[in-house]
């Protein structure tokens, strides 16, 4: 085989051929890999596990430049963790597809898919086929997830489904740095979800929620607004710090600019020679009657505030603010978009193209400040029938604001969950157990060597609610055995973990709920990943050989 063969010439010009040595590339085959791989993923669901439910802890991550990252959350951690191992990042994978699809249960999935490897492992060594094991994984996941789908709750038939949304978002936020404050949160997820919603199509545009914080204060003060907000002051100070509607207008009027207040330049190839006071102040005029001109393009379209793209110079500051114009400048590309879409208004390229129907409307617009410190920001309230909202987030570093922000995501995923899919199933792991007993009820029936996989997959389920225990400092074994006795004996599929011993195993009565989508996504996306893996059995690290 030449084709690791390369022809080279010495320095007399005779050719000779270098063979590349293949001894460095790394190569792991058959059962060594399988178990090489599930070690792998096991070592990053240790990292992962102690995080899970309400009582799990947080994490302090260090990037190599410093940063300090504390969170909580399973994509966070595990995008963060420096892996070198091939089967360690498909697990990132994972974690990272169940964080885009669903938003929530990230840390679930991993925990999920590295015991179901556990097992396989297991099964493996006892001689069963990878393959076979595989096989029998996603038959029991499908039954699984049709017993989950039996057993859940449709809460859009209840009159309270707002209440509904307000109790999961406060589930998802019950293990969050903000869980002193979740009933705030839970109500800023649920509002800005209902307000932005689209009730026909049952979906919410994520784009029309903007999360934004900002360091200073206390969680306490974060809040939902009704527009967007800017960290801009008006360019003069003696603009006022608020402007109302004025009389007889449905809403103060926006003009959004992508022009500069500037006199047109003069082309490149010209050149401007000005040697005489006469020449400069022709010039002087020039620029004043440019500038007015502008302003004349505004004032004429009806506007009462400027929202620029660009700067603006002294010269035009106090033309806008003799002609009462308010304007900010230095407005950001994508703010500038959030204006015209919360306000209803176009972006304007040209001064000329300036009319009436491309302001933007809103309902008003005033400086926020913050209690001690000069700090100051803009805030577009929006007129009610238009809809963008921005979640505010104070705390009082950066880690804290970033960590709340995620945890905001996250119910906000939970909310808008529902909204597309009402159903809930129950948390604490009850969901896990019923569907445990299922699979395993199926063992019992079956003859041929699925059983093992279907008792291995059984297995698998419990450890979230095991894990969920012994983070809360419960005994993992005996909190499962009575949960699985009262499951059976009750026949009820509400009953998980008690994590924060609140005196009843029934998680109804707890209201803690988590999506029907979001569970099912887990079991299938932990069961893909243990398929793939088990089908992999040759590693090949190429690029790492040398001549
Ligand atoms: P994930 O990133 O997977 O969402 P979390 O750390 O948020 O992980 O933990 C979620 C798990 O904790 C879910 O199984 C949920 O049902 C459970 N859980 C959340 N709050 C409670 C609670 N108060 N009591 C019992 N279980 C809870």
């Amino acid at each position: 085989d030449l084709s690791n063969a390369i022809v080279a010439q010495d320095e007399m010009g005779r050719p000779f051929i270098i063979v590349k040595d293949q001894g460095n590339k790394k190569r792991q085959h058959g059962l060594e890999a399988k178990k090489s791989h599930i070690l792998a993923a096991r070592s990053v669901a240790s990292i992962i596990k102690t995080s899970l439910g309400p009582r799990g802890l947080d994490k302090i991550l260090i990037s190599p430049d410093g940063d300090i990252t504390i969170t909580n959350d399973g994509a966070t951690i595990l995008s963060q963790m420096e892996l070198d191992n091939e089967i360690a990042k498909l697990l990132v994978q994972l974690s990272k597809s169940q964080d885009e699809e669903i938003g929530d249960g990230t840390t679930g999935v991993v925990v999920l898919a590295s015991a179901l490897l556990d097992q396989a492992l297991e099964l493996i060594e006892k001689g069963i086929h990878p393959i076979k094991i595989a096989n029998g994984f996603d038959e029991a996941a499908k039954l699984a997830i049709n017993k989950l789908e039996a057993t859940c709750d449709d809460v859009m038939s209840g009159e309270n489904f707002n209440d509904y949304l307000y109790k999961a978002a406060k589930t998802s936020l019950g293990s969050k740095i903000v869980s002193k404050d979740h009933d705030k949160f839970a109500q800023m997820a649920v509002d800005a979800v209902t307000r932005v919603m689209d009730k026909e199509r049952k979906d919410v545009d994520f784009d029309l929620i903007r999360l934004q914080g900002r360091v200073g204060g206390s969680i306490k003060d974060s809040q939902l607004i009704n527009g967007v907000i800017l960290d801009k002051d008006f360019s003069h100070p003696q603009m006022p710090n608020e402007v109302l509607p004025k009389d007889g207008k449905d809403g103060v009027k926006l003009a959004i600019l992508t022009c500069p207040f500037e006199p047109p330049k003069p082309k490149t190839k010209h050149k401007l020679d000005i040697s005489t006071v006469e020449e400069y102040q022709k010039l002087q005029t020039y620029e004043q009657d440019k500038f007015k001109e502008m302003i004349k393009f505004v004032k004429d379209a009806g506007a009462d505030v400027v929202i620029c793209q660009w700067g603006f110079d002294d010269e035009a500051n106090h033309l806008l603010l003799q002609n009462e114009l308010p304007a900010v400048r230095w407005v950001g590309g994508q703010e500038l978009e959030q204006i015209a879409i919360s306000t209803n208004g176009r972006i304007v390229p040209r001064f000329q193209d300036l009319t009436a129907d491309k302001l933007g409307t809103c309902g008003k617009i005033y400086e926020m400040e913050f209690g001690t410190t000069k700090e100051r920001m803009l805030v577009i309230e929006q007129c009610s029938d238009s809809k963008t909202v921005t979640c505010f987030i104070r705390g009082s570093n950066k880690m804290i604001v970033d960590e709340a922000q995620r945890a905001l995501h996250d119910s906000l995923c939970v909310v808008r969950n529902l909204v597309r899919d009402s159903r809930v199933v129950y948390g604490g792991g009850a969901a896990e157990v019923t569907m445990s007993l299922a699979v395993s009820e199926e063992a019992d029936r079956q003859r041929d060597i699925d059983q093992y996989a279907f008792r291995a997959f059984s297995q698998a389920l419990d450890t979230i609610p095991m894990t969920l225990a012994e983070n809360s400092g419960l005994d993992p074994i005996e909190t499962l055995s009575t949960l699985k006795s009262k499951q059976i004996k009750e026949s009820l599929s509400t009953i998980g973990v008690d994590c924060l011993g609140k005196g009843t195993n029934d998680m109804k009565e707890l209201f803690i709920v988590d999506p029907f989508i979001g569970k099912k996504q887990q079991v299938q996306l932990a069961t893909q990943l243990c398929r793939m893996i088990l089908k992999i059995d040759n590693v090949i690290i190429s690029g790492k050989d040398e001549y």
